[in-house]
């Protein structure tokens, strides 16, 4: 791209030209197959519109994705990650990184995935047999843009394994993402690629970055140690679902938040060969995506793959006289929804007891009908249940361990009811727990539980060691949802108010 510089001098005005060369890369990351309108997320066919349009100003623009791309609308998860590709495919995205998420389905789907035209990139995702990147996952990608090379090197986060089931990366090894970076900046930079060395080197992560909104500081312990190698332009992150945008050592970073409600762009602009300067940037859609228009062709696609699974999508499930949210972010407390799900647990498998860790919980519900469809909204994944028989010694210390887990590893629950005090961290301290009618639970007793296989086998950190009698129900989460409330038709919000909180918890309500 051509720029024409002008400097004014105390006589004359001088105008030269100098030849620079913008590269622009264009990321999202956490898309999570919103693939539809849904509050402040303008979905695919009005994102389409925004980056196409990007695309026609600045031609050389590099689009790709930071990971998590599927795992979120029905339509999303019953395509199995093909119709985020064919929408992604009609906005350019060429290249992404390897999501915690991408591994929700086993690693059987990537083949297609590559083949399809979004080609994955991870350079610390290795066989533990031969010690080399699987077949389906490249280390790192070299796209030529305005004249220039750009190396993109794809990194997991270490969070992977200890977020996905263990049975879909068996095999696979998590290596440190710094020191898998550093080993192909070094490959690159000795020119031992066949295109020769590039001309600027970005990481395409899924590493998650933080910013403090206050004071712009970016930080993050996996981040750190990316910032503090040579040899890197710029970094790409993801998985945080947060909007990042500055620098961190001096290297440019950028995250668009998630669920396509923001865009991320890194500039990069070229002296001659030389990158002269990265501007992160990250475009955010919030209040707009009302007045955005939406892209035809995007939406036929969308129609395409709706028609084929309309009969199940469609199919009403309830009516909800109220709305049921979820909000992540509060996540720490139980909700109506996640009680509500734990209940038709407990009620479907005869349990005492059910957990569901709030990860598997992707979203609330709206009052009004609601649909198989949205029941797959709430729970993308395909978890199956799994019941057992503990010691109400071991129940207790479980429900301790799991109702005040931090971040997004702790659980709703159904079954029984806790007494908490305020504890560090601005967090609730569980000092008590009785069954739900108010029962003591005897620690020689045994007990019924039912959770999520994926946190029986020890995702999130959860542990099950104390358990007995352990029995995979083959019957899905979802589904065990959906026959419980189908066998309802109208739902209130349950009352929860009693089975948490800081009151004296005794005797039955
Ligand atoms: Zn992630």
């Amino acid at each position: 791209m051509k720029k024409i510089l002008c400097l004014a001098s105390s006589l004359v005005l001088v105008c030269f030209q100098v030849v620079w060369a913008d590269v622009h890369i264009m990321t999202i990351n956490d898309f999570h197959g919103w693939v539809e309108e849904s509050g402040s997320s303008p979905g695919m066919a009005k994102l389409a519109v925004f980056m196409n349009d990007y695309r026609r100003r600045h031609p050389d623009t590099v689009v790709v994705s930071a990971g998590d791309n599927y795992q979120g609308e029905a339509l999303s998860t019953l395509s199995r990650g093909d119709l985020v590709n064919a929408l992604f495919g009609l906005v350019g995205l060429q290249f992404s990184a390897v999501g915690n998420h991408e591994f929700d389905w086993g690693t059987e789907h990537f083949a297609r995935w590559n083949a399809s035209g979004v080609q994955y990139l991870a350079a610390n995702v290795v066989d533990r047999k031969t010690g080399q990147a699987p077949a389906w996952v490249t280390p790192y990608a070299i796209v030529q843009a305005g004249g220039k090379k750009i190396a993109l090197i794809g990194l997991s986060t270490r969070e992977t394994p200890g977020s996905t089931a263990p049975k879909h990366i068996k095999g696979l090894r998590f290596e440190d993402a710094a020191l898998s970076a550093r080993r192909w900046i070094r490959h690159l930079k000795q020119g031992r690629d066949r295109l020769g060395a590039p001309d600027a080197v970005i990481l395409l992560s899924h590493v998650p970055s933080f910013q403090d909104r206050a004071t712009g500081l970016i930080f993050g312990d996996e981040l750190s140690a990316l910032t503090g190698l040579k040899g890197v332009d710029a970094i790409i992150t993801g998985h945080s679902h947060k909007r990042v945008t500055g620098r961190h050592r001096g290297v440019p970073v950028v995250q668009a938040g998630c669920f396509g409600k923001a865009v991320g762009v890194l500039r990069l602009e070229f002296d001659g060969r030389r990158l002269a300067r990265v501007t992160p940037e990250v475009i955010e859609f919030k209040g707009m995506a009302g007045s955005m228009p939406a892209d035809p062709g995007v939406l036929a696609v969308t129609e395409t793959y709706r028609k084929r699974m309309s009969g199940l999508i469609d199919r009403t499930v309830c009516r909800l006289r109220t709305d049921l949210p979820f909000e992540r972010s509060r996540d720490e407390q139980l909700t109506p929804l996640g009680y509500l799900i734990c209940k038709a647990i407990q009620t479907q498998t005869g349990v005492q007891v059910a957990l569901v860790n709030n990860g598997a919980i992707r979203r609330g519900l709206k009052a009004g009908i609601v649909t198989y469809g949205h029941i797959m909204g709430v729970f993308p994944f395909d978890d199956y249940v799994v019941t057992m028989r503990m010691s109400g010694k071991d129940l207790t210390s479980l429900i301790k361990a799991a109702v005040e887990g931090k971040d997004m590893r702790a659980c709703q629950f159904a079954g029984v009811r806790l007494r908490v005090r305020p504890g560090t961290g601005g967090r609730q301290r569980i000092v008590a727990v009785q069954l739900e009618n108010g029962d003591a639970i005897r620690d020689e007793t045994d007990y019924t539980v039912a959770v999520p296989d994926y946190i029986f086998e020890g995702g999130d950190g959860h542990n099950f060691a104390a358990a007995r009698d352990a029995h995979y129900v083959y019957v899905q989460l979802r589904d065990m949802l959906v026959e419980y409330l189908e066998a309802r038709r109208d739902i209130d919000a349950p009352d929860i108010a009693r089975l948490y909180g800081n009151g004296p918890g005794r005797g039955r309500p």
